[in-house]
């Protein structure tokens, strides 16, 4: 049974940050962009920001220090110390400073202009498909390494710094991300309800193996432009996870190569250690090797549902189950 955590005490964050954070008002050396934001999440708001003194604009990411009554100060340094941690790798968002007030923390990022793959995830070829996942499962890859497991990887996380030309993925939001150490078990309720493997909804272990699992789904979504198990609601998408309900037929699937399909169903598995690790997807045939001519659809086809792309841009909070 899940038991909920308070903030101060969950386990598996960060706790260690070099960074020096300021404490002077966020003005005195930006201006925040006027205009649409560039994003919005859970606890906050992204907006674009100008460096006054070099004229580099960056992503201002305000976040709310009290969340459903609890001091969440904890959760804010942990993202802040698994971007420090990150840094070396041109995969993730770099982070340039941290601002604190009363109430919120904002971390000024690295802008990726190019904004959300999910934006144009209905639109990509299989081949530019394919180069941004070998970019997703390099950063994926760097992450576990490091123990660090993202939790939340989605389109509305991944971004690009352009997108024509087609540039490059730069992961985001390390809001759920949590540190996994060997011989020491993580269990926590969280994560968007298309994306979360099925041991999360079991309130079994999490591992490097969870994000693998989101890594199934991106790439199905990335290549046929549906959501291969959202239901009607909730439950039925919860449904579908457990059961492994996806479906391998229909005309999107039929155009892929073969090997994109055996690549999908190595990451969909419900047993978490078959999966395939990020090391070993990028070793896969389908994104290794060379770009070879379509061919006929793969026989490892069972009949099932299709549903289209969750239509909202960003889940509402309550479509979130962080606990
Ligand atoms: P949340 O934890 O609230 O989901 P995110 O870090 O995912 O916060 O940011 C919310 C949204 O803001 C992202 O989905 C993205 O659209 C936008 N965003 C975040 N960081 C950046 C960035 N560095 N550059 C451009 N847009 C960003
Ligand atoms: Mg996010």
């Amino acid at each position: 049974k899940a038991r909920r955590y308070t903030c101060q005490e969950r386990p598996a964050l960060l706790t260690d940050i070099k960074i020096n954070i300021r404490n002077e008002t966020l003005t005195e050396r930006y201006s925040l962009t006027p205009g649409k934001e560039l994003g919005r999440g859970k606890f906050g708001v992204v907006r674009r920001c100008v460096e006054k003194h070099t004229g580099i604009e960056y992503a201002a990411k305000f976040v709310r220090k009290r969340r459903k009554g609890q001091d969440c100060r904890g959760e804010v340094i942990h993202e802040v110390a698994a971007l420090e941690l990150t840094r070396a790798c041109p995969r993730v968002i770099n982070l340039h400073e941290v601002y604190e007030t009363a109430s919120e923390m904002v971390l000024l990022l690295e802008c990726a202009a190019g904004g959300e793959i999910f934006e144009q995830c209905v639109a990509f070829s299989e081949l530019d498909a394919k180069l941004l996942l070998r970019q997703i499962l390099e950063g994926v890859a760097f992450l576990h390494s490091n123990n660090i497991v993202h939790l939340d990887l989605k389109p509305q996380n991944l971004l690009l710094t352009s997108t024509k030309p087609l540039g490059d993925i730069k992961i985001v939001d390390f809001g759920l991300s949590r540190v996994v150490r060997q011989n020491q078990e993580l269990r926590e309720i969280m994560g968007t309800p298309e994306y979360v493997a099925p041991e999360v909804l079991n309130y079994e272990p999490i591992s490097t193996a969870t994000d693998m699992w989101s890594i199934g789904v991106l790439t199905y979504i990335m290549l046929t432009g549906l959501s291969p198990f959202l239901g009607e609601d909730k439950q039925e998408t919860f449904l579908n996870i457990s059961q492994v309900d996806v479906s391998y037929a229909g005309e999107e699937l039929e155009a892929l190569h073969p090997a994109a399909i055996l690549f999908i169903q190595a990451l969909l598995l419900k047993d978490a250690r078959s999966r395939l690790s990020a090391e070993e997807c990028l070793r896969h045939e389908w994104l290794r090797g060379p770009e070879r001519q379509k061919q006929a659809r793969t026989e490892a086809c069972v009949s099932g549902h299709e549903q289209l792309l969750s239509p909202e841009k960003d889940p509402a909070v309550e479509d979130l189950i962080v606990m």
